[in-house]
């Protein structure tokens, strides 16, 4: 297929997206996606540009939930917070986003937020992610069973959700690991995640997950957006992500369709993958 082609696909594609938003039916249209969050990361007159591109991320998912979620599928109640005790990873501009919503209550001398985060936090520091989760630590953010910050949360947590409550509380008490999901909630926060993550790596910059609280601690801080644009590594002590073998196959595909977005957003040519070759 021709270069010319392969542009008049992808501005189609890209009007679609620019219509209707990501669309999981037409997939493909998270090049839109991929190719907005590049260009929030390159104005680099915006000093918010990591958290604006989170803010962005949780915008396209949200939207695209409301169109293609099933109501009331989900188990999922205000004030249960079961699935909220053990690790979330977040990306930098995840980080960020919740930092700059958590920052004025941080701040607050008066606020109980920031002393109860750091009390929560400190249990689960050097913690391995089998013993976080046997530890049944809440996440920090968990207050009163509820998410403190519902707005921003990250892009993990929206997506989950589970049809069985009794699922839920056997996995809290580690008796079984199967929580029934929504594959749609899914499959939209895969490609979604991977559309930040070919965004990140087009622009060079950190695609990383880190721990939640120990990021949050850390970004949370006044200027530290900045600093971290300017190339000081802030999140250098902070756990990140760690691959494990028994999810390589995960991974492997992951890193496909990432680099079939990287390729596709910009009409390059589509390196062999599983999800989307230009047609012939
Ligand atoms: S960020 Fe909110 S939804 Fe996510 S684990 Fe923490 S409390 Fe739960």
């Amino acid at each position: 297929m021709s270069r010319d082609q392969r542009r008049a696909i992808l501005k189609d594609i890209v009007k679609d997206y620019q219509r209707g938003g990501f669309n999981p039916d037409r997939f493909v249209t998270v090049f839109g996606l991929v190719r907005d969050l590049v260009d929030i990361f390159e104005d680099t007159r915006n000093p918010k540009r990591m958290s604006d591109a989170g803010a962005l991320v949780m915008k396209t998912y949200d939207a695209a939930a409301r169109k293609h979620s099933t109501p009331n599928e989900l188990a999922c109640k205000k004030g249960c917070g079961y699935c909220c005790h053990t690790r979330v990873t977040v990306t930098v501009p995840e980080a960020f986003l919740l930092a700059r919503a958590v920052r004025a209550q941080w701040e607050d001398p008066a606020h109980p937020f920031k002393g109860r985060f750091q009390a929560q936090e400190t249990v689960t520091r050097g913690l391995s992610v089998a013993e976080r989760f046997a530890g049944r630590t809440a996440c920090p953010i968990l207050l009163d069973g509820s998410c403190s910050q519902y707005e921003p949360r990250p892009l993990t947590c929206r997506a989950y959700g589970s049809k069985n409550l009794v699922a839920c509380i056997e996995l809290y008490n580690q008796v079984s690991h199967n929580i029934p999901q929504s594959q749609t909630s899914q499959m939209m926060r895969s490609i979604i995640f991977a559309g930040l993550t070919a965004a990140l790596k087009h622009c060079k910059l950190d695609s990383t997950g880190y721990e939640l609280g120990h990021a949050l601690t850390v970004a949370v801080d006044r200027g530290a957006e900045a600093r971290w644009l300017a190339g000081e590594n802030i999140f250098a002590d902070v756990a990140p992500e760690v691959r494990t073998a028994e999810r390589s196959e995960g991974h492997k595909s992951f890193d496909e369709l990432v680099n079939a977005l990287m390729a596709g957003a910009y009409g390059k040519d589509i390196p062999p993958n599983p999800y989307f070759t230009w047609p012939a």
